[in-house]
């Protein structure tokens, strides 16, 4: 079978002969956060530096200000992304325990799927972070029978800052890092995945 058979014709041949062909690459954990801090990256300069690495398509991160978990917060990003970008963005809905009810709202708006932080917003960072933390195991709860419905994967960050960390006798009693421990109240366990039916995903 010729591979005209399959593909439709190009409108542009480019003769590549001696040179190594890869696929474009996806990054599917990209935080360029704009128009949250504008003045540490854009999507003009992230996806610039995206494409130059051969990474053609990017997921984008809730976390901005404000971060996507309505369709009205995400709309501004989406529009960003039309302006500035060139490569393609996906982008994470927030999911978190103060907004349940713009949970399923901003899957119909086009996220891929969704994330949530398992602890409180870092100080000074509450507006970077709005929507987008399940602080408690109800919260928790509430926000994977919602991502349940939509059918979408979410992917639930458990670091906690050096703040929350404080807060938390028993955490800093192991001596573990305080980027790479978990709140005790928040545990992600995978048994609360199978009993809500929602989907943890490690990949993004
Ligand atoms: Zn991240």
């Amino acid at each position: 079978m010729e591979a005209t058979d399959v593909f439709p014709a190009a409108d542009r041949m480019i003769d590549a002969g001696g040179l190594t062909l890869l696929p474009g690459g996806v990054d599917p954990h990209v935080h360029i956060r704009y128009p949250g801090g504008a003045h540490r990256e854009t999507f003009v300069t992230g996806t610039a530096a995206t494409a130059a690495g051969g990474v053609t398509t990017i997921i984008e991160h809730p976390i901005s200000t404000p971060p996507q978990y309505s369709p009205e917060t995400l709309a501004p990003r989406v529009a960003a992304v039309g302006e500035q970008a060139i490569v393609d963005v996906a982008f994470l809905g927030a999911a978190g325990g103060k907004h349940i009810e713009e949970i399923g709202r901003v899957a119909e708006a086009g996220v891929w799927g969704y994330k949530t932080f398992l602890h409180a917003a870092p100080e000074g960072r509450e507006k970077e972070f709005a929507g987008l933390t399940s602080e408690t195991n109800y919260e928790l709860l509430k926000v994977m029978e919602e991502v349940k419905k939509t059918g979408l994967p979410m992917r639930r960050t458990g670091k906690t800052t050096t703040s929350s960390r404080e807060r938390s006798p028993s955490c800093a009693g192991r001596g573990a890092s305080p980027r790479s421990i978990t709140l005790p109240h928040v545990q992600p366990s995978l048994k609360r995945w199978r009993w809500t039916g929602s989907f943890a995903s490690p990949r993004l």
